[in-house]
Order: C-alpha cells, then structure tokens, then sequence
C-alpha cells in the first residue's frame, strides 16, 4: 500500500471514529499475513476489538457519570462480618433484575455497617449491566435540588434524575432538611414510584423518618410508596471499621508479648 493509500486509510478511520483499529490494524495485518488468514477474520479481529473498547469506554463513562464516592465492590466485601446480611439475596440483587421491575432497596442500620459499600457495589453492577445510576447522599440531592430551583433549573435537574435507571440516596436521616428541602426529595422519590428504582441508605427505621420528612402525612406518603415494592435489608451490628481496628490493635498486643517473653 502506498503512503499516500495509508493516509487515506487513516483519515478515513479517523472520520468514522474507530480509534481502535485505526491503531491495531497495521499489526494484526502482519500477523495476518503471517498466518495467512483471511480477510473476513482479520476483519472480524479488527471489529471485535473496536467493539470491546467501546464497550470499557462505555462503562467507565457510566461509573463517572453515577458520581460514586468510593470504588468498593463486591469483592471487597465480607458477608461473614455481617451474618444478618442474607449474601445470596443480595447477590441475586446484583444481577439486576430488580431495577427491570422498578422495585427499591432500602439498607437501614447504624454507621459502618457496609450500607454505602453494598450501595455502591450494586450501583456497580448496574452500571456493568448497561444501566445509567446516579449517587447520592440525601444532603447533597437536597443541596443540589435547592440550588436548582433557586435558579429556576428545577425542571432540569429532575430530568437528569428521571434519565436514571437507578438513583441512589445514601445516608438518609443523617441531616435533616427544611421543609422545603423535604419536599422537593419527596417529590424526586414519589415520581420514581413504579417507574424507576431507588436505593436509599438509612440509619433510622422506618418508624423515625418523619423526623428527615416532618410531618407525618408525607412520611406515610412515600413509606407507602417506597416500600410497596421494596427489598429491606437490616444492616445492624458493630462498625466494620471499628471492630477491624480493635482486631488489630490486639494483634499489635499479643505481638509485642510474644517479642516482651522472647
Ligand atoms: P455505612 O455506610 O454503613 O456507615 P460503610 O459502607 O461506609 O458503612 O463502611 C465503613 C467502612 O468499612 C468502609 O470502608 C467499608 O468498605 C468497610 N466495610 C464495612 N463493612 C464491610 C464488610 N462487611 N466487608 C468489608 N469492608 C466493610
Ligand atoms: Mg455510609
């Protein structure tokens, strides 16, 4: 092939966006030629890796977009520090089927019990599955909520959060709002009722969030509608991160002995 061909060629690539083999094709020519395979494979060879690159670019696009705080995973997580937590339930979460039927998930339980590290996790998942999530904490939605009507983008932000397959909304009951505040992620949530999925991370029960949404006629409101379709689960127990740090702490203990008897 001429320069003047390869050029061509490339430029071409290059106008309908195939990065990919625009940079693998002149080795897996010479590997083609080499094996004298033909040409519909060294084809099929160039499109399955453009395809896959895509396909990775696609994903991260969809974890940066879901705005997680931590990038904690399924395989970081251990289901014995947490017996109370049903593991295939959850697993059998993580395939998604789920956000297909608009159902929710509630994890309530007290601090660092793994409730952000599960949420997070199943948002990945979603995201793997081809999903759009986004991920909050209820302070920051109320926060960005506000500032949008304040700027009459109300109607904008609603949309985004309606693009969403799965909203997150971590640590409800943390902060409370003003009214106002618990309106407007009222209205987020009951617009969602059967239509898309909401995973929301508490540690009050059921039974204390009028406290987040004052007044009781909207707590019963969208407990009605949040938990009508609704897998619960009670995350209760010891924090992670302190039972982690006493462990080793005595580790550090019986260490230190067992040099003292030496
Ligand atoms: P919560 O949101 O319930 O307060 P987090 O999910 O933030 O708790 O957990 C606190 C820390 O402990 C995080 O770093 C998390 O990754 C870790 N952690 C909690 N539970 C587990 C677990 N069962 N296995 C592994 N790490 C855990
Ligand atoms: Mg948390």
């Amino acid at each position: 092939m001429s320069d003047q061909q390869m050029l061509l060629l490339k430029t071409n690539l290059k106008q309908l966006r195939l990065p990919t083999i625009s940079a693998e094709f002149e080795k897996l020519a010479r590997e083609a030629a080499e094996r004298n395979q033909r040409h519909e494979t060294y084809l099929l060879r160039l499109t399955e890796l453009e395809v896959a690159s895509r396909q990775t670019n696609a994903l991260q696009a969809r974890i940066k977009a879901a705005g997680f705080p931590v990038h904690k995973d399924f395989d970081t997580f251990d289901f014995s520090a947490i017996p109370s937590l049903n593991k295939q339930k959850v697993l059998e979460l993580a395939r998604g089927q789920w956000i297909e039927e608009h159902a929710n998930v509630c994890l309530i339980g007290s601090c660092g019990t793994g409730k952000t590290h599960v949420a997070t996790a199943l948002g990945l998942a979603a995201c793997r599955q081809g999903r759009r999530v986004r991920f909050f904490t209820a302070a920051n939605l109320v926060t960005r909520l506000e500032e949008a009507q304040k700027q009459y983008q109300l109607d904008r932000i609603l949309a985004q959060l309606d693009k969403a397959d799965l909203l997150i909304c971590d640590e409800l009951g943390y902060l409370s709002f003003s009214r106002a505040g618990a309106e407007l992620l009222f209205q987020v949530f009951a617009d969602r009722y059967e239509r898309a999925s909401l995973l929301i991370t508490s540690n009050l029960a059921f039974s204390d969030w009028g406290q987040v949404f004052q007044g009781e006629r909207m707590t019963a409101a969208l407990l009605d509608r949040l938990t009508h379709r609704c897998h619960i689960f009670e995350m209760n127990g010891e924090s992670y991160r302190f039972r982690e740090s006493v462990k080793a702490k005595k580790e550090a203990t019986k260490a230190a002995a067992a040099k003292h008897e030496k």
